[in-house]
């Protein structure tokens, strides 16, 4: 896919003040800090489209951006942030599940993992919630360049071998650097291919 435009449209507070879903919608999610706004950014062609936050998990908006006149990319707020109160925890909790839930435009989700670590609980708990709700999604093993590619597999298949044991089919998985543009063709196919069903 060749990005022709990629444009800011809105944040919104929930679900409800999301814009017409009159096109397909793919939303990218992951812990605070795990490359997402660096990955959007790379996937659009913009450095500037995402922030890259320097004060992680303290808005919880999701972002609307529209590509290529086409389709909706959703930079949807991380979990995991060390410092965000019980609170402000259930309402992300509260405001990602109706999202994830309701929004009828909602193709698949895109959750990025850490490729420095081994696998976690957290990441693992999100998606099977998102299993349990039956939402399509993948996996974006975020950062490749930071670690020797050997060390980058070993955390890759130690995460499969864990979804292993509970999961009968395993999703789609990509790899990426921001750094070094690893990934970014894949993951654009994907969605292409997805648009085009
Ligand atoms: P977000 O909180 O998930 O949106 O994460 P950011 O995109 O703001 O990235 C967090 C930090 O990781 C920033 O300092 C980025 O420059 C860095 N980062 C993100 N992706 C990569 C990558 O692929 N390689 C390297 N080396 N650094 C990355």
């Amino acid at each position: 896919m060749i990005i022709k435009s990629a444009e800011y449209l809105i944040s919104s507070p929930e679900w409800e003040k999301c814009p017409v879903p009159n096109m397909p919608e793919f939303a990218f999610i992951g812990r605070s800090n795990v490359g997402k706004s660096s990955l959007i950014n790379v996937l659009a062609n913009n450095e500037k489209l995402a922030k890259t936050s320097g004060t992680p998990g303290k808005t919880q908006l999701i972002n609307h951006f529209v590509i290529n006149k086409a389709w909706y990319l959703v930079d949807l707020p991380g979990y995991g942030f060390a410092k965000v109160s019980h609170s402000q925890r259930k309402k992300w909790e509260q405001m990602i599940e109706n999202y994830l839930r309701k929004r009828e435009n909602l193709m698949h989700v895109f959750v990025l993992i850490d490729s420095r670590h081994t696998p976690q609980k957290l990441d693992l708990d999100f998606i099977s919630q998102l299993g349990q709700w039956n939402i399509p999604f993948s996996l974006v093993f975020t950062k490749a360049d930071k670690n020797s590619q050997a060390e980058t597999s070993r955390n890759v298949k130690a995460f499969l071998n864990k979804m292993r044991e509970t999961w009968q089919f395993l999703p789609a998985s990509f790899i990426t650097s921001t750094v070094k543009k690893t990934g970014r063709d894949a993951i654009l196919e994907f969605i292409d291919e997805m648009n085009a069903q």
